[in-house]
């Protein structure tokens, strides 16, 4: 059974990966509850550049929270977003795999519109 979310589970403020991973497992766990899976095989996230959140660090503190749950033996699958958006003033469509931008890399300007790259969200959840 694959599922297909796209539940935000961060909150814009700067929190240490382990609430967030924390957070995340609290989710699942009431999804499997609700539905009545006792497995998870496999979960996947998306994590924006600009999200604050490290994906090693995240990747490390979902394997610590993970013991003794349904998602013990998951799989944490991350898929990194850059950080991307479009200039106000050129139109210019931008991507960077820095984690913040300043200006436009075509012509400086500041006006920009930053459209990905802050993304915490579950995007698969493979149950049993
Ligand atoms: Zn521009």
């Amino acid at each position: 059974m694959l599922y297909a979310l796209c539940v935000f589970f961060g909150s814009g403020a700067p929190m240490h990966e382990v609430s967030i991973a924390l957070n995340l497992l609290d989710i699942i766990e009431k999804k499997c509850r609700e539905e009545g899976y006792q497995k998870v095989e496999s979960v996947k996230v998306r994590v924006g550049k600009a999200s604050s959140v490290q994906p090693e660090a995240f990747s490390f503190a979902f394997e610590i929270v993970k013991k003794d749950t349904r998602a013990q033996n998951a799989r944490f699958i991350i898929d990194p977003i850059p950080l991307g958006g479009t200039c106000l003033a050129c139109g210019n469509r931008f991507e960077t795999e820095e984690a913040y931008i300043l200006e436009c890399p075509s012509c400086g300007s500041l006006r920009l519109q930053v459209t990905q790259g802050y993304e915490l969200e579950i995007v698969e959840l493979e149950v049993e």
